[in-house]
């Protein structure tokens, strides 16, 4: 494992930090008087070090983007030859770095989605990609599930299935919600993914037909939903969105913002379903996150559009070249090391296996899920009720608890309401994610305790 020396002027540092930190930075999603982050001094493939010098497993990578790691030396260096070469470079020139960014994610998006707008994250990849399908369509209204998260801006946030739409949603942004397919907690008392498939897409026909097929310009779905629970939908429900869009004339938006670029083992998690969609998004593992960037690949379809129709939209910063030559660095890298390949292979052989074990020893783990490197574990009180371990948009002492006990032994998992994610980079070893796991599997004793009964 790597080894670091952290000085003693870095940990000094460490604690200026946090004070400047407290004082001035304002905080996402947080009422900032009850804050109380993590100070990190440094980072190196699956490991993160914090103020004090602790190392920890990184299980979240960070907001579910490190897909090939911290600090891996080929992507930084080709961010510094960028910036020596060329900073920056307005959007409406060409710049070789974007051009050739857009080339190898067209290459790796399905079908014909081979045009690339580049944003600078996901929710504006989101916005921008709504917009597209609005002006293409000549509709308004888009319709997304219950259990999503597609960013914090307005359309975005509105978009959203969770609870921090809530205090945001005007009801003015043409945002209609419907139930996606979730066996574990159905909202149609299934008792089969046969069965919640065929009553899931039922009911979004019903939706469809009820809201008027005519007004509807997009249907936008997480190709498997992140934040809100990594649940697997059945490849007959995508592919009979996929088929109701095309009898509507629907755009089918794939938001891969966090599914893409490797976390579930293949390219695009659209992949697994074996759908085309018109639209996709893309952010975060495109870069790893070094630099911030995002896009949406678009469809020959909706890009004929644009061929003689000026498109009304645009950023400053779109395929910013430092943003872009990570992305060719970080795709390069991937392809080269097989790091996809890896990502399937940990979850199918370590990941996968062992979280069906504890799920028999673990009276507390409801639900395990995932593939690749992208995995929910859901805790419950009562397995038998599925009472969740925290309400559904809170958090709970017996929650806080566990989390606090995987930090203690030196992990960092990402953690959503009752669930703990493992999402490690896709680079992660055999040994690191064995070892991460062993961390886990021992906290879990903390939310056993917890358990009715
Ligand atoms: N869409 C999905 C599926 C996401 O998971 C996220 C972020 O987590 C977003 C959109 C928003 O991306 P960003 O935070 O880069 O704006």
């Amino acid at each position: 494992a790597p080894q670091r020396d952290i000085g003693a002027d870095v940990l000094e540092d460490a604690r200026t930090t946090y004070e400047l930190d407290r004082r001035h930075v304002f905080h996402s999603w947080s009422a900032q008087a009850e804050l109380d982050p993590m100070t990190i001094v440094g980072a190196e493939g699956s490991y993160i070090w914090d103020g004090t010098g602790r190392r920890l497993l990184d299980f979240s990578s960070q907001l579910v983007y490190t897909n090939i790691g911290h600090q891996h030396p080929a992507v930084v260096e080709a961010i510094q030859r960028q910036a020596a070469d060329l900073c920056t470079v307005a959007p409406q020139h060409a710049n070789a770095a974007r051009s050739r960014a857009a080339q190898l994610i067209a290459e790796r998006t399905p079908g014909d989605l081979d045009q690339i707008f580049f944003t600078n994250g996901g929710a504006d990849a989101v916005e921008h990609a709504v917009r597209m399908a609005r002006l293409h369509t000549g509709r308004y209204k888009v319709l997304s599930r219950y259990r999503s998260y597609h960013g914090g801006t307005d359309t975005a946030i509105n978009l959203t299935g969770d609870p921090r739409r809530w205090p945001n949603d005007y009801g003015s942004s043409g945002a209609v919600h419907f139930f996606g397919p979730f066996l574990y907690r159905s909202a149609f008392h299934s008792t089969s993914e046969e069965e919640e498939s065929a009553r899931a897409l039922e009911h979004l026909e019903q939706t469809v037909r009820l809201e008027g097929p005519e007004t509807i310009a997009a249907i936008v779905l997480e190709s498997i939903p992140g934040t809100a629970g990594i649940m697997i939908p059945p490849v007959s429900y995508m592919q009979g969105v996929r088929e109701l869009c095309d009898r509507h004339g629907i755009m089918f938006i794939a938001d891969e913002v966090m599914a893409g670029f490797g976390r579930t083992g293949r390219w695009f998690a659209i992949e697994h379903f074996d759908v085309v969609p018109d639209l996709l998004t893309f952010a975060k593992g495109v870069t790893s996150g070094y630099v911030p960037l995002g896009g949406v690949a678009i469809s020959r379809r909706i890009g004929e559009t644009f061929d003689h129709r000026p498109y009304p939209g645009g950023l400053t910063y779109s395929g910013h070249p430092l943003a872009a030559a990570a992305a060719v660095a970080t795709i390069e890298a991937m392809e080269a090391e097989g790091i996809v390949e890896n990502a399937r292979r940990i979850g199918e052989e370590v990941i996968g296996p062992r979280l069906r074990e504890m799920q028999q020893r673990h009276p507390s783990i409801g639900e395990v899920r995932g593939a690749g490197v992208f995995w929910a574990v859901e805790l419950v009180k009562d397995p038998v009720t599925r009472e969740p371990l925290a309400p559904y948009g809170g958090s709970s002492p017996d929650m806080a608890a566990v989390l606090a006990e995987c930090k203690a032994l030196g992990l960092l998992p990402f953690a959503n309401f009752n669930r703990i994610h493992v999402v490690p980079p896709c680079t992660i070893t055999e040994a690191e994610a064995r070892a991460g796991l062993d961390i886990l599997d021992r906290a879990l004793e903390t939310a056993d305790a917890a358990v009715a009964g």
